[in-house]
């Protein structure tokens, strides 16, 4: 029946953000298929892309307020946002350019540019004024994407950006070496190999225990750090225990992580996020590559 075919349409039309009133539907489908005689399919096709389109015309050529980053409530919505690069990750998916984290003097969100919008490069540091990009919800938090829509300019401005911990969320899937026990120098704090510190020679030493690692999303990968106090916790031993008793705490750590989902709570230094807070969770729910294909199909 016409109505159940009206209903499919309108359900597809509200997953991509387009709310269309039903007699809308409904007038334009009797239209094709009563009046022209054009087959359910193609006219189901036609009416879908007809909404589509008259929605993707009307956002086009319009600039969307700016908005501060705190605000961002609400998925699907066009933004204007001034702020400033704080990271970039490595891309690990073909359909993204650039992902990482965008800030300013309210917070801090996370950002996804597509291949396919064409924008130029972001840098680290540098500010910018990002206007119609879209909001976006994943893993708790708003994001948002940069699409063929969204147009970049870098000013000649600093902003303050709130300090705020960053969450990252995947599976470990390397840990590097100087990971597990290492000795600091006592004059510097650098660690020191084989006794030896590259800025003042043959030193006095301190044990101190850390992880070096990597996590992956599956669209990026993010080096992490992980401190003393945690890596005592994740080994289950402490760091006099770990020397007195000569745990291998390097398979303990790597037992504990590797191949495991976390949350990552912390600190972004340069290229590092310095863990505050770990928490394992369930695998991610569902194949978020695939969610990607999808997002990146419908720009
Ligand atoms: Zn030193």
């Amino acid at each position: 029946m016409i109505e159940e075919i009206v209903e499919e349409i309108k359900e597809r039309l509200k997953e991509r953000g387009v709310e269309v009133e039903t007699f809308e539907i409904e007038s334009r489908l009797r239209l094709l298929m009563e009046e022209y005689g054009v087959p359910e399919d193609e006219a189901v096709r036609s009416v879908t892309n007809y909404f589509l389109k008259d929605i993707y015309v009307d956002r086009k050529d319009e600039t969307p307020e700016e908005v501060k980053i705190k605000d961002i409530k609400e998925e699907g919505r066009h933004v204007t946002i001034k702020g400033k690069i704080l990271t970039l990750w490595e891309s690990r998916h073909e359909a993204i350019s650039q992902i990482g984290l965008i800030g300013d003097e309210t917070g801090v969100i996370k950002f996804t540019k597509w291949k396919s919008s064409n924008l130029p490069d972001l840098e680290v540091d540098r500010v910018y004024v990002v206007e119609n990009a879209v909001t976006d919800f994943w893993q708790g938090r708003y994001n948002i994407k940069l699409n063929r829509n969204t147009r970049i300019t870098e000013i000649d401005e600093d902003i303050e950006v709130m300090s705020e911990n960053i969450s990252y969320t995947g599976v470990f899937v390397k840990i590097h070496d100087g990971s597990g026990v290492i000795h600091r120098c006592i004059q510097c704090n650098r660690s020191v190999i084989d006794g030896e510190c590259q800025e003042h020679g043959r030193v006095a030493t301190n044990p101190d225990l850390r992880i070096k690692a990597v996590m992956d999303d599956g669209r990026s990968v993010q080096d992490v750090l992980i401190r003393r106090e945690l890596t005592e916790r994740l080994a289950a031993a402490s760091l006099e225990e770990i020397i007195s008793e000569d745990i291998d705490v390097l398979r303990r750590i790597e037992e504990a992580l590797i191949g495991k989902y976390f949350v990552a709570e912390g600190r972004e230094v340069g290229r590092y996020l310095i863990v505050e807070n770990l928490k394992q969770i369930d695998e991610v729910p569902y194949d978020e590559a695939e969610q990607l294909i999808y997002e990146a199909e419908q720009i």
